[in-house]
């Protein structure tokens, strides 16, 4: 049984460039060089904490709990670092790397819309389709090699540096894929697909599969499979094959033989073989998809054995690309992914590694996800001990994702006003402040290998809080009259705006702050004149910013931003025209994000993803550390890129184009 998934668009949006630029190596990898070498002994040392929040630290710190960082507070700086509008970590993350706002660089949210099809997709990075095939019998040869396009604009700050030849390393940086090509090194971070492009796609191997039935599984696919005497065949699909005139997946089966007594399976696959005893993960496994007899991509993946009897439960990581053979861009040089997997040992090359999809999909408990996600901390944590050993002058930026992925899914376990809170959930209260105290070591790690006169930096990109309420964005349009349904008796609303009538919707929501004007002349049915445009937004705005949350009585949205008031505007057109800054609390439903309208406007927050920050910017203040004072002041996330470059002693930043 495959379970088709209802999340973002993927899969189909990547798999045919994948697959081309498989076949011809990385690209656009390429080195700068031949730049006027200056001399430069700064040595400036940035962590990246994604999400970790200033409230929380500051008490932390008060607690005794963060000493090495509270030794930075005492000798340089400690403050709160004002977060991006909209609060997003694409956004965010882009903001710091351009010193630019969404209006220039053109990073809005997770997800845009083409307004020529009205169809959402990825916001930080794009494939390049190849529309010149040829066709020979069942097999369609592309005759150009596809390629991914970053779609951030703006220059990234360490550019400056390096073209003054000062070495820069930049590891896991988001919204970086592919990665820019215009640092010493890099690896990308977030926005880094798997090998069917999306964020990060599990398999599920069940016995039972009815238990998932009627279930959205929507971070993954749950397979059937059957137990034959004690054998159990399986198959791993990778993106679809763009050499098939008819398309189908390319794919690879495994065999687990379980053991007749002992709760233990032999897993299978290619000439690759694992044992795992109940409860364990394998290591990383090599795994050859093949197109054609002669072309085939390499992936890396991993097993978890969860149960074998009497149900058989295997699950399968998402196929991430093999940094040893990147089907993609990963790195710059082309060859430092491949280094630093000899160095230290394959590693997950998704940009989101932690599977918080199988904690919300039934599929891992939550003891299962905080398994997995230490797995993918730890590895993190020894390419950067790896890294920092190596660093000698120049920039070094090092970036942990753990933080945030983490914190969505436990910050209820330190709210027990939270809905989803459990009596049971009291157990992890402790996971988010012991995941801080081991950032703190990381600190207290590098601060004894640096020389005195190095510059440590320690940032986050926003804030975290609760998040209890939940608020259907189209919804309330459609009962403020700015968005009609086609029919408003359907009750399975499929999404993507599929039951909108827009010939008489005049604002719809899509994305988690985006709002946008249904604008005559730019969406694809559009109808509000241009000239109506500002007044309408102004008309919302009012409205929304009065909406009162009947189950709390406070206000559900705190500000909302016009895209015309960004600074910057030289990409300011792919943005949504208002942004919503919901109160602390209160979050954008995913459903409306992905152009549902559900029957109501507010809905507790029932699921696992408990914490967010995609809410108001003011309400969700990132940190920042600095081991000296900065010699350019900082107020916003904004401003780092510029401070930093000050450090060198190199003024006028951003670039703007
Ligand atoms: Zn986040």
């Amino acid at each position: 049984m495959r379970r088709p998934s209802s999340s973002l668009p993927r899969g189909a949006l990547f798999a045919a460039s994948v697959m081309a630029v498989a076949l011809v190596g990385p690209m656009g990898a390429g080195c700068t060089s031949g730049h006027d070498k200056a001399s430069s002994n700064t040595r400036v040392i940035v962590l990246g904490f994604d999400g970790m929040d200033y409230a929380l630290t500051k008490e932390m710190i008060a607690q005794g709990r963060l000493p090495h960082l509270a030794r930075l507070a005492a000798q340089g700086t400690f403050q709160p670092l004002g977060t991006s509008t909209p609060p997003q970590s694409p956004v965010a993350w882009s903001n710091f790397i351009t010193g630019m706002d969404a209006g220039g660089h053109g990073i809005f949210d997770f997800i845009h819309r083409d307004p020529k099809t009205m169809m959402p997709y990825l916001s930080t990075s794009r494939p390049e389709p190849s529309d010149k095939k040829l066709e020979f019998g069942e097999y369609e040869f592309p005759l150009t090699a596809d390629k991914m396009e970053l779609l951030r604009f703006g220059t990234p700050f360490w550019e400056v540096l390096q073209k003054k030849g000062i070495p820069t390393t930049i590891m896991r940086m988001p919204a970086n894929f592919p990665p820019s090509g215009t640092a010493t090194r890099e690896l990308s971070g977030m926005g880094t697909p798997d090998i069917v492009g999306s964020y990060g796609t599990f398999s599920y191997y069940t016995s039972d599969p009815g238990a998932f039935h009627g279930k959205d599984v929507s971070g993954g696919t749950v397979y059937g499979v059957t137990v034959s005497d004690g054998v159990v065949k399986g198959t791993l699909y990778g993106p679809k094959n763009p050499f098939l005139v008819k398309s189908q997946e390319v794919s690879t089966g495994f065999t687990a033989y379980i053991d007749g007594q002992e709760p233990v399976a032999k897993i299978v696959v290619g000439d690759e073989e694992r044992v795992l005893k109940v409860g364990e993960w394998s290591d990383w496994v090599p795994v050859t998809l093949k197109f054609v007899p002669t072309q085939s991509v390499r992936v890396i993946c991993r097993f978890y054995l969860k149960e074998v009897r009497p149900v058989f439960g295997l699950y399968v990581t998402p196929l991430n690309l093999d940094p040893t053979r990147p089907a993609m861009p990963i790195s710059t040089p082309a060859s430092f992914a491949a280094q630093l997997a000899g160095a230290t040992g394959p590693f997950y090359t998704q940009g989101m590694p932690a599977d918080t999809k199988a904690l919300m999909d039934n599929v891992f408990s939550a003891e299962e996800l905080l398994t997995q996600a230490n797995m993918a901390q730890e590895e993190a944590a020894r390419q950067y001990n790896y890294v920092l050993d190596r660093f000698q002058e120049g920039l070094l930026f090092y970036y942990f994702g753990h933080s945030d992925q983490v914190s969505h899914m436990m910050w209820r376990s330190m709210d027990p006003q939270h809905p989803a809170y459990k009596a049971s959930d009291a157990r992890f209260k402790n996971v988010i402040p012991d995941l801080y105290q081991s950032l703190d070591e990381i600190v207290g790690a590098t601060m004894k290998k640096m020389d005195p006169k190095t510059m440590l930096i320690v940032m986050s990109d926003h804030g975290f809080t609760s998040w209890r309420r939940a608020f259907h964005l189209n919804t309330w349009l459609k009962e403020n009259g700015y968005l009609v349904l086609r029919d408003p008796s359907r009750k399975e609303d499929p999404g993507l705006f599929a039951n909108v009538d827009w010939s008489r919707t005049r604002a719809y929501g899509l994305g988690l702050n985006g709002l946008y004007v249904n604008l005559r002349g730019r969406e694809k049915w559009g109808v509000v004149d241009p000239r109506d445009r500002l007044p309408l937004m102004d008309e919302i705005i009012g409205k929304l910013t009065k909406t009162v949350d009947p189950k709390s009585g406070q206000i559900a949205v705190k500000s909302v931003f016009r895209r015309d008031d960004y600074k910057d505007t030289g990409h300011v057109e792919v943005g949504p025209d208002l942004i919503v800054g919901y109160a602390k609390g209160t979050r954008g439903s995913n459903e409306s994000a992905l152009g549902k309208v559900p029957s109501t406007v507010f809905m507790d927050n029932t699921e696992e993803w408990s914490g967010d920050h995609c809410m108001d910017p003011d309400s969700v203040p990132g940190i920042l550390f600095a081991s000296q004072p900065l010699k350019k002041p900082v107020a916003r996330l904004q401003d780092l890129a510029a401070a930093i470059l000050a450090e060198f002693g190199i003024e006028n930043f951003p670039l703007r184009q």
